[in-house]
């Protein structure tokens, strides 16, 4: 852009208001004029007359403004449309320069992105420039931009203001993109330094690599829900272009039948590398029949331990559609939305000593322990209240702290004290957890945010599963914590388990495990749009009729598993 510091040049008074950017240049010719071309048009409908001969008493097909740089303009110059190129034919024109008492807002800053000052005086002050052009022999002019004033053709100085930062490009010829240029350095000293102290700002871009997820189907009905998963999975990257490397890996009592493991090295080191793992289920009667020592582990629990997937986060919501399916009233659950954050690592899943031994008088003894630790607590408390600041803003911690003392003591005095410390723009409230799982039937609609411990998070979830209608709907998301690369190991899996009484029936409700996917798009790939464009779909579902055995009424033709898979993905294919 060429810089403006100083301009001298003839002025041609143009005294009309309201004149507007279809007077300045006609949609018409942007058809086949570009940039550079449109000067002969510039005031089309003024300049010339129906056969295209010029009107000689038109102000600027007068000799002495033919070649006029400067503009003296009525009020609200450059209304009506935002289009650069009534300044782009202005400029064409010869113009650099329009002194008017006021401008079209857009217009007014499309000048300075083209190199073209317009400069606001009071109107009697436009008015008495426009007499004196007139009256003057030479209409030439001074603008000079450094001093900020206006040397008239009598010779009188006229100061105005501009915007400071405008002045700076005009001066130095640079567009904002220009302006900005200029602090390239400072910018990518600023952001390689903020990309270390907040990696996780820097995800999306990271993660627009080709993200790996992982599916392990796992036991009972897993393999039949996380198949119309995987089906919408594939659409998300055959419709939405989702940048998802889609691998695969046999767990539980199948890997078992394949392989003689539960989980070979091979699936450890799939798991390990994966962005994102979707799982479906474990537990099965088959395991009583394995060597005890191959079911000595856990191996979901031991996932979640070796990739320290502290974080559980399951969202309960009640679809209106769905209100009728519930054991639970339909006012005491209608809008229920509720966030239960789970503590996944700790708590008596976990702690030692545990053990089951036999007695001198034949009878057994078992131990189990709940074991927490501060830190632990402290993690989980505060993922808690980060989501209440974007919710509610309002936690219930449940804990057991009038009988188990000790774990349930430190529970209530950490997440008290990190509030009282940290959050206290937060509303925290302390329950017992058997008063809670009352309150969750009675009025679940007084929870929001709802923090808990291990074993408790487990029963309060699928206690509130009644809110969302069936055990079927409720999804999950497992996270741990954030690595400095920026990424955190996830597995997303529908709250319910392996459900052997209906697997194999191809019956089982797959939208658990399909929101649990919405999740994965929200939590490990950053796609806010795509997972509510997957909620909506599932909802849409839903209203049009959906069920299968677990949410249909007597009256509902109950479908397959594979019949919600499809539709599913028809109202997904709606939101295309
Ligand atoms: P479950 O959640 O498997 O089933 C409870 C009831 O809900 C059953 O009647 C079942 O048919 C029904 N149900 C569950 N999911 C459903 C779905 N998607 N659609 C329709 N109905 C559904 O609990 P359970 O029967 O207590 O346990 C069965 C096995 O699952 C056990 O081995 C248990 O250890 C295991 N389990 C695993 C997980 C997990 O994988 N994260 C969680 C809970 C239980």
């Amino acid at each position: 852009m060429e810089k403006f510091e100083r301009l001298t040049g003839a002025a041609a008074p143009l005294m009309r208001i309201n004149i507007n950017t279809d007077i300045i240049i006609p949609i018409n010719r942007l058809i086949s004029y570009k940039r550079g071309e449109l000067g002969p048009w510039c005031f089309e409908a003024w300049r010339y007359a129906a056969e295209g001969v010029e009107i000689p008493e038109f102000v600027l097909n007068k000799p002495r403004y033919r070649h006029a740089k400067i503009l003296v303009a009525g009020d609200n110059f450059g209304c009506g449309s935002s289009r650069e190129h009534a300044v782009w034919s202005l400029s064409d024109f010869g113009f650099r320069c329009i002194i008017a008492p006021s401008f079209g807002d857009i217009f007014y800053w499309n000048c300075f992105q083209n190199g073209l000052l317009p400069i606001r005086l009071p109107e009697n002050k436009v008015k008495e420039l426009a007499a004196e052009i007139e009256l003057t022999e030479d209409a030439s002019m001074t603008i000079d931009l450094k001093t900020l004033s206006i040397a008239t053709p009598t010779g009188r100085e006229i100061a105005f203001t501009t915007d400071p930062e405008r002045r700076e490009a005009l001066l130095e010829g640079l567009d904002d993109i220009g302006m900005t240029l200029k602090f390239d350095a400072q910018i990518r000293n600023h952001q390689s330094r903020d990309r270390k102290a907040r990696p996780w700002i820097y995800r999306r871009e990271e993660t627009s690599r080709v993200a790996r997820v992982l599916i392990l189907a796992g036991d009972g009905i897993g393999s039949e829900i996380v198949a119309e998963v995987q089906r919408v999975v594939e659409w998300f990257m055959a419709k939405r272009r989702l940048a998802i490397e889609l691998r695969e890996e046999l767990f539980g009592i199948s890997a078992w039948k394949a392989y003689g493991e539960l989980m070979r090295k091979e699936t450890w080191d799939e798991i390990v590398a994966a962005d994102a793992i979707l799982f479906g289920a474990i537990g099965s009667p088959e395991y009583g029949q394995l060597p005890a020592a191959a079911r000595e582990v856990d191996q979901l629990l031991r996932i979640r331990k070796e990739l320290d997937l502290f974080c559980n986060l399951r969202p309960v919501r009640t679809l209106a559609a769905l209100r009728a399916c519930s054991t639970l009233r339909p006012d005491v659950i209608e809008g229920c939305d509720l966030m239960i954050v789970r503590e996944l690592c700790g708590g008596i899943y976990f702690g030692t000593p545990r053990a089951r031994e036999k007695l001198a008088d034949g009878s057994e003894r078992a131990v189990n322990t709940c074991m927490y630790t501060t830190a632990e607590i402290e993690r989980i408390a505060r993922t808690a209240f980060e989501l209440a600041r974007v919710r509610s803003g309002r936690v219930c911690s449940v804990d057991k702290s009038n009988v188990l003392t000790e774990t349930g003591g430190l529970w209530r005095d950490t997440v008290q004290t990190l509030r009282d410390r940290h959050y206290q723009d937060i509303s925290l409230s302390h329950m017992y957890v058997d008063n809670c799982a009352m309150q969750l039937v009675r009025a679940p609609k007084q929870f929001d945010v709802l923090l808990t411990e291990n074993l408790f998070g487990d029963i309060l979830s699928d206690c509130a599963a009644m809110v969302a209608g069936s055990l079927g709907m409720l999804p999950s998301a497992s996270m741990g914590p954030l690595r400095p690369d920026g990424g955190r190991h996830a597995l997303y899996e529908p709250i319910h388990g392996s459900a052997p009484d209906i697997a194999g029936k191809g019956i089982a409700n797959p939208l658990g495990a399909i929101m649990s996917f919405a999740l994965c798009l929200r939590y490990s790939l950053g796609l806010p749009q795509e997972a509510d464009r997957l909620e909506g779909a599932v909802a849409a579902a839903i209203s049009r009729g959906a069920r299968t055995a677990d949410i249909a009424q007597p009256r509902d033709n109950a479908i397959s598993t594979k019949t919600m898979g499809d539709a599913v993905l028809k109202e997904l294919e709606q939101t295309q």
